[in-house]
């Protein structure tokens, strides 16, 4: 750490020394800001919790009885002569980037974040529809995730995504087989339900994902009708339905349940991890839908370019080949050890089978040979 730095890395998690507070701690701490509420960055055990009034909700629902104090986005907290706010940073509902500010300086934490290679607000239709999309705030330190940040990683456009999902959804239906399509039962469950077109059939969810749509549609998300499989009583009407759920799913009763007239349901994963050929064959599935909730490589690219900061600190992802490409931009580059990217979020581990892992492996050797396989992820 150079003096004065807002952001500090410490054993309990990523520290502001001036405000006494913690960003997404992994131990339990007095002050805990948190981005987002994926189980790797929001955890149980703090004295006080402070995140977006949009993440309330589904906060309280994963860690029950908290001491929350919740901001708009935009609204200022001072705090020990530190200016707290938060932004939207467009990767799960309520999901918010840190801004903190003392002394004259600016600093911004991402947390995860989802934004397009396009100018903010360009291609509306390419945000993630179910939460507010990214902000860029000017700083002069940004400290950015890098869960995708390879040259490898460039998503399609999203309604191209859609249009397929809704494709194989529709030609399922037509075989009289059901569509079962898993994804993190939070954010991706409901950025996928955002895209389905109702008119092809009834859209059944699992127990784990139902709970999360509530959240979402109490904040105003326009998600379309729902019902668990427990409710549908015309089991005959499951051979056109798509099926929503948790990556746990496969192979289990629920999955099997979906099977109509001795026709098993296919079966399909949505992940940006999907993009990696090895990657249909390793989950085993039928389909492999590449959509994720985390930047792509020229997403990255533009978000730090948009916030204008002369310093980067790279977090959980490919940290090597991020920093060299930001040295390359003429930047101050750095990179902070965490613990994010272990969550239960399926989309946020690497894949871990050996021809997936080659793959990445490679790729990262490609754009950064005097790094070699340090640049592997973890
Ligand atoms: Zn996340
Ligand atoms: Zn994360």
């Amino acid at each position: 750490m150079s003096l004065g730095d807002l952001v500090i890395e410490r054993p309990a998690g990523l520290y502001c020394p001036p405000g006494d507070f913690y960003i997404d701690p992994w131990r339990p701490v007095d002050r805990a800001v948190i981005t987002h509420a994926h189980a790797d960055h929001a955890r149980p055990g703090h004295g006080h919790y402070l995140a977006s009034a949009r993440s309330e909700g589904v906060l309280r629902a994963r860690l029950g009885a908290i001491t929350l104090q919740a901001l708009a986005y935009g609204e200022v907290v001072e705090h020990r002569g530190v200016r707290i706010s938060l932004h939207p940073a467009g990767h799960v509902l309520g999901s918010s980037q840190v801004r903190v500010e003392h002394g004259g300086r600016v600093w911004v934490a991402s947390g995860d974040y989802f934004a397009t290679a396009a100018p903010v607000g360009a291609l509306a239709d390419e945000d993630n529809l179910t939460c507010d999309p990214f902000e860029p705030v000017r700083c002069d330190c940004f400290i950015t995730e890098s869960t995708f940040g390879l040259p490898i990683y460039r998503w399609r456009p999203q309604r191209e995504v859609y249009a397929d999902i809704n494709a194989w959804w529709s030609a399922n239906a037509d075989a009289g087989r059901a569509s079962l399509l898993m994804g993190y039962s939070f954010g991706k469950a409901q950025r996928l339900l955002a895209g389905l077109d109702e008119r092809i059939g009834p859209i059944v969810v699992h127990a784990a994902v139902e709970p999360l749509n509530r959240a979402y549609r109490a904040e105003g998300v326009r998600l379309p009708t729902t019902q668990l499989l427990s409710e549908v009583t015309d089991k005959a009407s499951l051979a056109r339905a798509i099926a929503i759920g948790p990556p746990s799913v496969q192979d289990s009763a629920w999955a099997r349940a979906l099977t109509v007239g001795g026709i098993e349901a296919s079966d399909a994963f949505a992940s940006g991890w999907m993009q990696l050929r090895g990657a249909r064959r390793w989950r085993a599935v039928d389909r492999g839908f590449v959509m994720s909730d985390h930047a792509d490589w020229p997403g990255l690219q533009r978000a730090i370019a948009a916030t204008g900061a002369e310093r980067v600190i790279v977090t959980h992802g490919y940290e090597a080949v991020m920093v060299r490409w930001l040295e390359q931009q003429g930047l101050q580059a750095g990179s902070f050890r965490t613990e994010f990217g272990r969550e239960d979020a399926a989309e946020a581990a690497p894949p871990q089978s050996a021809e997936a892992a080659r793959e990445v492996t490679a790729a990262v050797d490609a754009e950064a040979p005097e790094t070699g396989p340090t640049g592997a992820p973890r």
